[in-house]
């Protein structure tokens, strides 16, 4: 047994009755399979257990991360110092509220949540479907695919500050843009999300969701790690095409490389590290400056 920290005995006396792990590692909890230990990662059970937390750990002396489904983040090879909070499969609940809404908890992943709603015939979640992320980073990132996004359907978000006090703000206060919300700003969590969504034939939701899946098993390299897409659409054509005409589709720095399969997606060949993937990225949005004079930006989140 490793001795303990300073920080992880100060976390246990803090936080007796939460779940913690310490010296977790990150490669479990992301789905680039990469990052190495976390120092205390800690698994709320309910907005409760997660406002102690945010409340006691400034006391603790460091801003805490917090992590959904972990499938946009690329986390440090060398781990992450302090107190990373996991909230997936933590804030867990969906319920219907009336004809059109439901409210579904943070932890929640899109495409349980897209499941739940076609069989309550709501319509307007089958984009969601095959999204692996949760309801919280789907709302932090406003994500979205095949002419849908979280933007379309979150009327609400119940949303806790940085200290632990749980507010709400309307779509319009979310301030919604292209893979953008205004928790990247506030660092506000989400707790849960009200969305809103049409009476619909269930048989028909489900087809429409099977379409898509079978769309993203048959352009997306869904048998390796990943964070997704690695760029961001630029406002000028599509990231994927650009690093394609750049004739970089298989380029690798190690074990990261880009995807054969879709030239969008940065993928770990197995023992990809965080170092080398930051290096593949770069790389390639140098080389697709250099050719096509356009700058990508990284959609995966690089702690
Ligand atoms: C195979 C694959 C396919 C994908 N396809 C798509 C796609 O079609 N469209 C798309 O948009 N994305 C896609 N993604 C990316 C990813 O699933 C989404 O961006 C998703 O929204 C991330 O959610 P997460 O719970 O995994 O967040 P994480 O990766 O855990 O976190 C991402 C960011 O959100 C923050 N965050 C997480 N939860 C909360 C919360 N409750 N409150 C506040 N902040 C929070 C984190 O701090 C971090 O900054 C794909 C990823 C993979 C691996």
């Amino acid at each position: 047994m490793t001795e303990l920290t300073d920080f992880q005995r100060k976390t246990a006396a803090f936080f007796p009755e939460i779940s913690l792990s310490f010296g977790e590692s990150l490669a479990k909890h992301t789905s680039f399979r990469i990052g190495g230990p976390a120092e205390v990662m800690a698994f709320p059970k309910n907005g409760e257990e997660l406002s102690e937390l945010l409340n006691k750990s400034a006391l603790l002396d460091r801003k805490p991360v917090i992590l959904g489904a972990g499938t946009n983040v690329l986390a440090p090879d060398e781990g992450l110092p302090g107190l990373a909070i996991c909230l997936k499969d933590c804030l867990d609940g969906m319920e219907r509220v009336d004809e059109t809404h439901i409210r579904v908890m943070a932890g929640v992943t899109m495409t349980r949540c897209a499941m739940f709603a076609a069989k309550e015939g709501l319509s307007g979640l089958e984009f969601a479907h095959g999204i692996p992320g949760t309801i919280g980073g789907g709302v932090y990132m406003n994500a979205g695919a095949y002419g849908g996004e979280i933007a379309r359907v979150c009327v609400e978000a119940e949303l806790m500050t940085s200290t632990g006090v749980r507010y709400t703000r309307t779509r319009e206060e979310m301030a919604f843009s292209y893979r953008h919300s205004c928790l990247e700003e506030t660092g506000d969590i989400v707790l849960s999300a009200l969305l809103e969504l049409t009476p619909g034939d269930p048989e028909q939701i489900r087809q429409r969701m099977k379409e898509l899946q079978a769309k993203r098993s048959a352009s997306q390299p869904l048998n390796y790690p990943s964070a997704g897409s690695a760029f961001k659409r630029p406002s000028q054509g599509y990231a994927a095409a650009l690093i394609d005409e750049a004739g970089l589709r298989g380029y690798r720095v190690g074990d990261a490389a880009i995807s054969e399969k879709h030239a969008g997606f940065a993928v770990n060949l197995g023992n990809a590290t965080a170092e080398q993937v930051k290096r593949l990225l770069a790389d390639v949005a140098r080389i697709v400056k250099e050719k096509s004079g356009i700058q990508l930006e990284p959609e995966v989140r690089v702690w």
